[in-house]
């Protein structure tokens, strides 16, 4: 087999999980969020446009190499689950080769460009980017990329058009809130305005918009303004899929020392859903979905079309939020094990008796909140 070796990122979108990564830059030019850990200490950098086609050209070998084995075991050039299994643990199996049927066995069908923000890349340069991986690969349903509003803010309609028509379609921004008081507080670098106009920009394209809430961001002190804020931020927007990813504070990220310091007071998980509440309910005139798919979050059913499904997720948020303590906290812990994705799980006897048990121990050594921070730290 040819070497084949390509460059890839540490992140993506949970959405993007089935996604081929192609890395168009290293690391996040911005890299100031005073809550991010993933690339504090790594330089940002840009690549160039020859090695990242030189990366297409790599995985359209490795592609060929795996249909080659697949037509030499008989499996007539198809990727069968069976087939891609027994290659991913052949032995001397490359990382790039593992990551290539990984995609393959999760349907192969979409791209993402990482890193942080692949619009600070020239327009004209991402394009030829954009296209080369179509034409390389013709069967992809979909290919998105990061970007920072800020950025979306400076690119012209047509330098967005221009990607679209290469085939970008669908941009992932961590909007987190629409306070300016919050977004200031942790050092987002970007504003509501900015926020808007860049969302704004994105959709006029014609391309999708995917912008990203973290509940608890303000802390206590900002809770119900980055709430509402953020509803009326996400009201001017209207993108087509508003994700919520909850706040987990890992140990090295300067906003822990803020926590340690007294200056910035965590929410308990109870207020985050209260928190969502308020949120959601001022959530208003737009068609956006909005989606709880990260491992981060507590109630993971919170999650819809708007405006249609808002009453249900009102439901949902009320009926947690109207739970004896005991019965929230058995959930809460079972969750933070991983042991319980919704509400109902906590009817298996078994499980129950164990969060249960645990939960009750917590609160009663007045570890309860510590130990969940601790246990939601695992998933930064
Ligand atoms: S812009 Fe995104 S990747 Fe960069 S520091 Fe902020 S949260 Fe992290």
């Amino acid at each position: 087999m040819q070497d084949i070796s390509f460059e890839q990122g540490p992140i993506r979108p949970p959405s993007e999980a089935t996604s081929l990564l192609l890395r168009v830059t290293r690391n996040c030019p911005w890299n100031r969020c005073d809550f991010c850990p993933v690339y504090k200490g790594s330089k940002f950098s840009r690549r160039t446009v020859d090695e990242v086609l030189a990366d297409i050209g790599a995985m359209a070998r490795g592609l060929d190499h795996i249909r080659a084995q697949s037509v030499a075991r008989g499996y007539g050039g198809e990727f069968p689950p069976g087939f891609l299994a027994e290659l991913y643990h052949a032995p001397g199996a490359t990382l790039p080769i593992q990551s290539l049927v990984m995609w393959l066995y999760r349907g192969g069908t979409s791209a993402f460009l990482q890193d942080a923000d692949s619009m600070v890349v020239k327009p004209e340069d991402l394009a030829r980017i954009l296209r080369a991986l179509r034409k390389t690969f013709p069967f992809l349903e979909r290919v998105t990329c990061y970007a920072r509003s800020q950025t979306l803010a400076r690119r012209s309609d047509e330098d967005l058009n221009t990607l679209r028509a290469a085939g970008l379609d669908r941009v992932h921004v961590g909007l987190e809130s629409g306070s300016d008081h919050v977004l200031k507080s942790v050092r987002k670098g970007c504003t509501a305005e900015r926020h808007i106009v860049g969302g704004r920009r994105v959709i006029e394209a014609g391309l999708e918009l995917s912008e990203y809430v973290m509940p608890g961001l303000g802390g206590r002190a900002l809770s119900n303004e980055h709430a509402v804020e953020t509803a009326r931020v996400l009201n001017e927007i209207d993108p087509h899929f508003i994700r919520l990813r909850s706040l987990a504070v890992p140990r090295g990220v300067p906003l822990a020392q803020m926590v340690r310091s007294g200056k910035f007071e965590l929410l308990r998980e109870i207020e985050i859903v209260q928190e969502i509440r308020t949120f959601v309910e001022h959530l208003d005139g737009i068609g956006s979905y909005l989606a709880s798919d990260h491992i981060l979050n507590l109630l993971m059913e919170v999650e819809g079309k708007l405006p249609e499904d808002k009453p249900r997720i009102l439901a949902c948020l009320d009926h947690f939020l109207a739970l004896p303590t005991d019965e929230q906290n058995t959930y809460i812990i079972g969750r933070r094990s991983g042991l319980f994705r919704c509400p109902d799980d906590v009817r298996d006897p078994q499980r129950r008796k164990w969060a249960e048990e645990r939960a009750r121990r917590l609160a009663d050594e007045g570890r309860f909140e510590e130990t969940v921070r601790d246990l939601m730290r695992r998933f930064v």
